[in-house]
C-alpha cells in the first residue's frame, strides 16, 4: 500500500450554494476518508475547488445582468464558507479561474496538440451575426419538433424531456439578439475516445473488476460496450480558458477538459505553499488517486479524464473513483431549480455549533449503493436517540463520575481487562470499512462501541457500587475512560468537533490509529480530567416542524404559476360570501380632495341609490376619464369618513405589473344595480 493519498473531490459548480445532497453524496465522505488516512500517517493531500466555467454560468450572468465573473465571485465564496464551517478538511480549496489552473489547463491542451492527440473538425454551428457571437445549445430557443412547445432549447425540451439537437427546433431564434441565427463553419479540436477503448478495457473492465463499486464499474461497462466516440475538447465561448492555439481567437477550453486538471493545478498551488513536489501526488507510483464524485460525472472521470491523462503520458491513473448515489429530500428528488433542498449555509445559521449532527445524519443515510432518503424527522430521531442517548450520554457519565468521586484523576484499573479487547477490534473494524468506502458500516461500527461503553455502565452501576466498593468503582471507570478516550480518537473522522471536545474533556491529545488497534490503555491512572460540557443536546419538535414548514412553503411556492401571487386567504364558506353584496355601478361624478394626492371623491350611479366613494385612485386615473366608466362596487360595506366625507361602499379594483390601478369590470355594458356572483 503507498504511503501517499491524493484525494480530490468532484469540483462544485459555482453558480449556487452547496446542499445536503452534494454533502452526503461527495464531501463529508470524502473528508471522512481523507481525515482518517492522515491518522493512518499516510501523506495526504485532499484537494478541491470551484469549477468556475460553462454555459449554466453565463446563462444565469446573462439573466441577472451582470458578468460571469461576478456570479463565480459570489458562489465562490458561500461553497468555501459552507465547508469551511462544516469542517471538510481540505488542503487547498481553490478555483478554476486562478491564474495558476489557466496555465496548467493551456499546458496540458498545448501537450496534447504537440504530441498530436487531437484531430481537427470543421463543422457547421449556429452563429448570433448581431452579437457576432457562436451559440452554444442552450443559447437557440425554438419550437419543439415533439411536442410544439415554443420555448425548447436547442439541447432538450424541458415541456416534453426530448433530447434535442439545435437543427431539430423549428423557427431557431438566439437568446441573444432574437434574431434567426445562420450555419457558420468552425473548427475544434477533438479526443478520439475511441483509440482509447483498449486501454481503458484493460485498466477498468479487467483490473478492477473487483474492488471499484459496482455501480462504477457497470456504467463504465455500458459505456465502452456501446463504443466511444470522438469528443469535442474545444467550444466557440468567450467564457472559459483560452484555446493556447494560433488562430483560435474566440474558443475555450471545453468545461470538462479543463475542470478535472483543476485537481492538479490546485495542488500545485497547494504544493507550492508548503514546500512539496506536486508531481510526487500525480505522476509517482508511490501514489494512490482517489476522486470522490456523485454518480452523474462517472463518465468524467473514468472515461475522459483518464483518457487525457493517458493521451499526456506523465499521470497515474486514479486507484479508485467511489461515487455515490443521490440523496433524496423527504423522499422527492434535491432540485436547485425548485430550491427543493437543505441548504449548508441556511443549515449552519439555523444549528449553530451542530455541524457534527449533520455529519451524523448524512453518513448514516449516505447514498452509497443505491438513492437514500433524508428526512427531518429521521435527522431528529438520530441526534435525541443515538448522539444523545447512547454517545454523548455515555462520554458525560464517565467525565461527570471521575470528576465527582475522584477529583477527576482517572482511578487505578486492570490493565489487561478483556472489556479493553472491544476499543483495538472496533478500530480495526472501522479501519477495513473505511479502506474499503463503506462510510454507513464505518460509522455503526463506532456507534457499536459507544453502545459497548454505555450498556457496560448501565450493568456494571458505578454510581450504586460508589456507595459499596470503591475498588470495583475504580475499575469500572478505568475501563470507562478508556472507551471514552477511544470513542474521541475514533470519531474525529467522522464527527471531528465533537473529538475535539472529548480531547479537552479528557485532557488527551489524538492518537494514531495504528496505535489504537494495538493499544488497551489510552489514558493512565492519575491523568487528570477536566470537567465536562455535553457533547450533544435534544432537539425539539418545534425546531424540526419549524424546517418541515419551510419546505412546506417551498412546496406551495412551486405550485405559483405567478412567482409574485401572494398566499391563498383562509378558506370561507357559502354563507360567508352571500353576505357580500356586489353590483354594477356607474361613476357620474369625480373630484379631487383637497390636501390628499391620493384620494378622489366619486358620486356613482348604484342602480339602489346614487351615493359618494372616496378612492384612492388618484395616482391612476385623472377625474376626467372616470365620467361615465362602469365598475363593480362592494355594496354593503359599512360606511366610514376619510377626510371628513363619508364614504359609502368601496370599487373594485386590481394592480397591473407597473403599478398603476385598474378597475374591474363586467365585459360588457350592463344594467346599474345588477348583483355579481
Ligand atoms: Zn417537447
Amino acid at each position: 500500500m503507498s504511503n501517499r493519498k491524493m484525494i480530490t473531490a468532484a469540483l462544485p459548480y459555482a453558480n449556487g450554494p452547496v446542499h445536503i445532497g452534494h454533502l452526503a453524496g461527495v464531501y463529508i465522505p470524502a473528508d471522512v476518508y481523507a481525515r482518517f488516512q492522515r491518522r493512518l500517517g499516510k501523506d495526504v493531500a485532499f484537494i478541491c475547488g470551484s469549477d468556475e466555467h460553462g454555459i449554466p454560468i453565463t446563462i444565469r450572468a446573462k439573466k441577472e445582468g451582470v458578468t460571469p465573473q461576478d456570479i463565480v465571485d459570489k458562489y465562490h465564496e458561500v461553497i468555501k464558507k459552507s465547508f469551511a464551517d462544516l469542517g471538510i478538511s481540505f488542503d487547498e480549496y481553490s478555483r478554476t479561474t486562478s491564474k495558476k489552473h489557466y496555465e496548467t489547463s493551456q499546458d496540458f491542451f498545448k501537450t496534447l496538440y504537440e504530441k498530436g492527440k487531437f484531430t481537427e473538425e470543421v463543422s457547421e454551428q449556429y452563429f448570433d451575426e448581431q452579437a457576432n457571437e457562436f451559440l452554444a445549445d442552450r443559447y437557440i430557443v425554438g419550437t419543439c419538433p415533439n411536442c410544439g412547445n415554443e420555448n425548447a432549447y436547442g439541447d432538450q425540451c424541458e415541456k416534453c424531456g426530448s433530447t434535442l439537437s439545435p437543427s431539430e427546433l423549428i423557427n431557431p431564434k438566439s437568446m441573444l439578439s432574437g434574431n434567426v441565427p445562420v450555419l457558420k463553419a468552425t473548427k475544434n479540436w477533438y479526443l478520439p475516445l475511441n483509440e482509447y477503448e483498449s486501454f481503458l478495457n484493460e485498466w477498468i473492465i479487467e483490473g478492477h473488476k473487483d474492488d471499484w463499486k459496482p455501480n462504477v464499474y457497470g456504467q463504465v461497462k455500458s459505456w465502452l460496450n456501446d463504443g466511444l466516440k470522438p469528443r469535442a475538447m474545444t467550444r466557440d465561448l468567450n467564457w472559459g480558458v483560452p484555446v493556447p492555439l494560433p488562430g483560435a481567437e474566440g474558443k475555450v477550453l471545453y468545461v470538462w477538459f479543463d475542470a478535472p486538471i483543476g485537481y492538479i493545478s490546485f495542488t500545485k498551488e497547494w504544493a507550492e505553499k508548503n514546500g512539496k513536489d506536486w508531481k510526487d501526488y500525480w505522476q509517482s507510483e508511490g501514489s494512490d488517486l482517489v476522486h470522490f464524485i456523485g454518480k452523474d460525472n462517472i463518465v468524467f472521470h473514468c472515461i475522459i479524464f483518464p483518457s487525457m491523462m493517458k493521451a499526456h503520458g506523465d499521470y497515474i491513473m486514479p486507484k479508485n473513483v467511489p461515487a455515490f448515489e443521490f440523496l433524496n429530500l423527504e423522499n422527492d428528488k434535491i432540485s436547485t431549480s425548485r430550491n427543493w433542498a437543505v441548504w449548508a449555509h441556511e443549515y449552519v445559521e439555523d444549528f449553530p455549533g451542530q455541524q457534527d449532527v449533520l455529519r451524523y445524519a448524512l453518513l448514516s443515510s449516505a447514498p452509497e449503493t443505491k438513492d437514500n432518503n433524508f428526512t427531518w424527522k429521521d435527522f431528529q430521531t438520530k441526534n435525541n436517540s443515538e448522539l444523545v442517548g447512547i454517545f454523548g450520554n455515555f462520554i458525560n457519565r464517565v467525565a461527570v463520575l471521575i470528576n465527582k468521586n475522584f477529583d477527576g484523576i482517572i482511578p487505578e484499573g486492570d490493565i489487561n481487562a478483556p472489556e479493553l479487547e472491544e476499543i483495538g477490534i472496533k478500530a480495526t473494524e472501522i479501519k477495513n470499512y473505511l479502506e474499503n468506502y463503506e462510510f454507513r458500516n464505518a460509522l455503526t461500527s463506532f456507534m457499536n462501541l459507544a453502545r459497548f461503553g454505555n450498556k457496560y455502565l448501565a450493568d456494571e452501576e458505578p454510581w450504586k457500587t460508589i456507595k459499596t466498593d470503591l475498588d470495583k468503582t475504580k475499575k469500572i471507570l478505568f475501563i470507562g475512560a478508556q472507551i471514552a478516550a477511544a470513542l474521541g480518537n475514533l470519531a474525529e473522522p467522522f464527527l471531528p468537533f465533537t473529538a475535539q471536545k472529548i480531547y479537552d474533556i479528557f485532557n488527551i491529545k489524538q492518537m494514531n490509529w495504528n496505535d489504537i488497534e494495538h493499544s488497551k490503555v489510552l489514558i493512565e491512572a492519575g491523568h487528570k480530567i477536566n470537567v465536562a460540557p455535553l457533547l450533544f443536546s435534544q432537539i425539539e419538535d418545534s425546531v424540526i416542524d419549524a424546517q418541515i414548514e419551510k419546505l412546506e412553503q417551498t412546496k406551495q411556492n412551486n405550485k405559483k404559476t405567478n412567482p409574485n401571487a401572494t398566499p391563498m386567504k383562509e378558506q370561507i364558506n357559502f354563507d360567508d360570501f352571500t353576505k357580500i353584496d356586489l353590483r354594477t355601478a356607474t361613476i357620474l361624478e369625480a373630484e379631487k380632495v383637497e390636501k390628499a394626492d391620493k384620494l378622489l371623491k366619486l358620486t356613482v350611479d348604484t342602480g339602489v341609490d346614487v351615493r359618494t366613494v372616496v378612492s384612492g385612485i388618484a395616482e391612476s386615473f385623472t377625474p376626467e376619464e372616470l365620467i361615465g366608466k362602469q365598475v363593480m362596487i362592494l355594496l354593503n360595506l359599512a360606511p366610514r369618513k376619510i377626510r371628513g366625507i363619508e364614504s359609502q361602499g368601496m370599487l373594485l379594483l386590481t394592480t397591473k405589473s407597473d403599478g398603476k390601478l385598474s378597475f374591474v369590470t363586467p365585459d360588457d355594458q350592463v344594467e346599474n344595480g345588477v348583483e355579481i356572483g
